[in-house]
Order: C-alpha cells, then sequence, then structure tokens
C-alpha cells in the first residue's frame, strides 16, 4: 500500500506554529535546523527549505552547515518569494534568517496562520554584539525559542558571541573559520563604536 497522506508528528500538530533557532557562528543551528527538517521528510510531510541569496557559501541549492551536514533548498533574494514556492509545504525551513528584509516577519506569521510549522534559523547577534536584522522581531513572534551556543576559541566556555576577525566595518561580511570565531561573552572583544 503506498501512503500519501503525511504521518504528522503528534508533539507538531498541523495548527501552524514558528520555532526560531538563534546563536553565533558555529553554535550548530544549520545541523539543528537541518535535523528538524529530516524528521519531518521521515514523517512524510512536504518540507521546503529557504535561504537568502547573500549566503553563498559553498553551494547555492543547498543549506550546508560548518559539520557539512546539508539539505536541497531554493534560494530567493525577497522574502515575499517564500510565500508561492511554500503554498504546498507542511513543513517550511529557512536558514540565515537575519540576511532577510523586515518582510520575513510577517511571511513566517502568514504561513503558522495557515497551518504550517515553520523553523527558522539566524545569527541572533551581528559582530558588535547587536541585534541582527528581523532576529528580534521573529524571535518575539515565535513560540518555541532554542539557543545555541559554540565552543569559545579562546576560553573552550560556552560561546554566546561570534568574533570577527579582521577590521572590515560592513555588518554582512560572508565567511568562515578565517573571518569569524565563536567567543563566551568574556572573550568577546567588540568593535569601537562607529560615530
Ligand atoms: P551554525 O549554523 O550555527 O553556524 P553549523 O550547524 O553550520 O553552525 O555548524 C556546527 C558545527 O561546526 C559543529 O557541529 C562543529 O562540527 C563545527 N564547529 C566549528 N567550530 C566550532 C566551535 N567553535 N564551536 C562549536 N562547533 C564548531
Ligand atoms: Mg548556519
Amino acid at each position: 500500500m503506498t501512503v500519501t497522506q503525511p504521518i504528522h508528528n503528534p508533539t507538531h500538530p498541523p495548527y501552524g506554529s514558528i520555532e526560531v533557532i538563534a546563536g553565533c557562528m558555529f553554535s550548530g543551528k544549520t545541523e539543528e535546523l537541518i535535523r528538524r527538517l529530516r524528521r519531518a521528510q521521515i514523517a512524510r510531510q512536504r518540507v521546503e527549505i529557504f535561504k537568502p541569496s547573500i549566503d553563498d557559501r559553498y553551494s547555492t541549492t543547498e543549506v550546508v552547515s560548518h559539520s557539512q551536514v546539508k539539505i536541497e533548498s531554493h534560494v530567493v533574494a525577497h522574502s515575499r518569494d517564500i510565500m508561492r514556492l511554500a503554498a504546498d509545504a507542511d513543513v517550511v525551513g529557512i536558514d540565515e534568517a537575519q540576511f532577510f528584509d523586515e518582510g520575513i516577519v510577517e511571511i513566517c506569521e502568514t504561513l503558522a496562520n495557515q497551518g504550517k510549522r515553520v523553523i527558522v534559523a539566524g545569527l541572533d547577534l551581528d559582530y558588535r554584539g547587536k541585534p541582527f536584522g528581523p532576529m528580534p522581531h521573529l524571535m518575539a513572534v515565535a513560540e518555541y525559542v532554542t539557543k545555541t551556543l559554540a565552543v569559545c576559541m579562546q576560553s573552550g566556555l560556552p560561546a554566546s558571541r561570534t568574533q570577527r576577525l579582521s577590521a572590515n566595518k560592513e555588518v554582512v561580511v560572508v565567511g568562515h573559520t578565517d573571518q569569524y570565531e565563536a567567543r563566551h561573552r568574556k572573550f568577546f572583544e567588540p568593535p569601537p563604536a562607529q560615530p
């Protein structure tokens, strides 16, 4: 017998909700996002995954973690592109949400109100230690918020901050371990305040 109906996980009935996974770089946000999405796929739910086109590390069509776990995704330039592509999904995953425009908040609310399970991962803070883009707003409207911590590269303590190693002053500099490292707040050195 072929089962065509999705099997809904009883812990996530199709009432719609927003889950946010937030933390610094290397804290395992993407791994955790992919873990949840894979389980939804195993439950035969229809899953659609999105990432902003600005994040061109590793792959243009996949969401890839620093540990090379990956999942097929749509690359979109604007948050409104998600509405159309997510129309038939039961579960919508979004990575690097901090790079999306503010419109992402209303999109996530609309999708959740339609009964979809929306799972959003992103950096809570930028390299200055300031809230990043739409993430604070997303965390406020979410039903579930998970904060992930990395390992501080100076101390081995739990890390919540992303230290930029270069002097570049752009808020968005896409990079890897050559540009950034995870730090405990005690070892985080914010850049000098700009005029
Ligand atoms: P994020 O999406 O939060 O940037 P990823 O899920 O892509 O993180 O990667 C998490 C993985 O990164 C870990 O499982 C580990 O293999 C690797 N890693 C590299 N540096 C660190 C670090 N300082 N702390 C924790 N994990 C790290
Ligand atoms: Mg990530």
